[in-house]
């Protein structure tokens, strides 16, 4: 029988992409999301790329009791943890929500996972973890230093799920956590089909977003946030990839929870990048080529709390979940720029 897999927050831009490849794979999908920030049709839309159902249960994973029941009903073997809240600004505006919703929506969903001796996790953290560094290209060892709430959310996940693991070799437990966290940096793009993307609520934050809003007339111009950085074209470089590269990443995570090198338990982080940056001036430029459409744009002062420049060492992911990025910036853009296309209202 298939092994199944808990998708939290499967609603979701990053979300709904895994469901997708997870079924494409084999596995049997149960979806648990509270909708805050997203909407069904895009599980819809999964069922209708793949041919294949999922399930869904409509709930906030802090709900120890409702958790409970979906672990007791479905024979869960590993959870995807991508339900929180992932807005840089908003978390600065309102921290505790970001904390209740991101640390204690985990602790609840540990907790629960223990009960039901379920021990097998994928955790969606992020590059933002980091502290700032004298070199831009960033490998696991770097030292962590996340400098706002939404970052602090996901580097406090990282120090319980590293602890929990810990306490494991203390006790010298039989069913030992066997962790992956996943830290992502610039998720872009859309399914190939067109069918599910990325639909964020109002004007967007991201650049990738804004870019295809500007292109398609939503918008009238972009500002490009700073261009006197200490980079090739004073514009600020990103390490962008591909969301179905990315999602792909989390079934090779599964793969290697599964073998050799966790077979005594173990958490461990693994950088999701393609290892090389592209600048803001780059992004718009191809854009233009891959589109054929000329994006409206001003500088404006930096951004406060931007890097210039931030890219992945992505050799660990390479090395123990031999995983590498396949698709191209062009890839990205064209994916962006079709599900833009498709859908411009998102899914409304
Ligand atoms: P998203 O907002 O599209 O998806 C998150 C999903 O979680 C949404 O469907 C939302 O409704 C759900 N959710 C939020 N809180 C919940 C709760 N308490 N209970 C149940 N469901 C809840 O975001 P995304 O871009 O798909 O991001 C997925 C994960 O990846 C997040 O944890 C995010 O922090 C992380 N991440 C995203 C990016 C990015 O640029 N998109 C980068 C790094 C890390
Ligand atoms: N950016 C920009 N204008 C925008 C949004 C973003 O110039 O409207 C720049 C931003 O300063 C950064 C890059 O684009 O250099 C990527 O920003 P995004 O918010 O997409 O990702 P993150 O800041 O999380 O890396």
């Amino acid at each position: 029988m298939a092994n199944t897999v808990l998708v939290t927050g499967g609603a979701g831009y990053i979300g709904s992409h895994a469901c997708v490849e997870l079924l494409q794979a084999g596995y049997k999908v149960v979806v648990v999301d509270n909708l805050v920030n997203s909407k069904t049709e895009s599980l819809k839309r999964v069922q209708k790329i793949t041919g294949k159902a999922l399930t869904f249960y409509e709930i906030d994973v802090r709900d120890k009791e409702g958790l409970a029941d979906i672990f007791a009903k479905e024979s869960i073997s590993t959870v995807i943890h991508f339900a929180g809240l992932k807005a840089v600004g908003e978390s600065c505006e309102q921290p505790l929500n970001y904390y209740h919703n991101n640390v204690y929506g985990t602790l609840v969903l540990i907790e629960v996972m223990c009960d039901a001796n379920v021990r097998q996790l994928v955790f969606s953290s992020s590059a933002t973890v980091y502290g700032e560094s004298v070199h831009a290209q960033y490998s696991e060892d770097f030292p962590l230093g996340a400098i706002n709430p939404y970052g602090r959310s996901k580097a406090m996940i990282e120090d319980i799920l590293r602890d929990l693991s810990a306490a494991d070799k203390l006790t010298q437990s039989n069913n030992p956590w066997k962790i992956a966290l996943l830290r992502y940096f610039n998720p872009i793009g859309a399914h190939e089909s067109g069918m599910i993307g990325e639909d964020p609520n109002g004007i967007p934050n991201n650049l990738m977003p804004y870019v295809s809003q500007v292109a398609i007339g939503k918008l009238a111009q972009l500002s490009v946030f700073g261009n006197d950085y200490p980079t090739r074209d004073g514009t600020g470089i990103r390490d962008y990839i591909h969301v179905v590269d990315l999602v792909k990443g989390h079934i090779k995570a599964i793969a290697t929870l599964e073998g050799e090198k966790f077979q005594s338990g173990g958490c461990h982080a693994y950088n999701l990048g393609a290892g090389r940056g592209y600048s803001v001036l780059e992004i718009i430029e191809t854009f233009e080529k891959v589109t054929d459409k000329k994006i409206n744009y001003k500088f404006s002062p930096r951004r406060a709390g931007d890097l210039a420049e931030c890219f992945a060492n992505p050799e660990l992911a390479l090395k123990q979940l031999n995983w590498k990025v396949e698709k191209s910036l062009d890839d990205m853009i064209a994916d962006a720029w079709r599900w833009q296309l498709k859908n411009p209202q998102g899914y409304s």
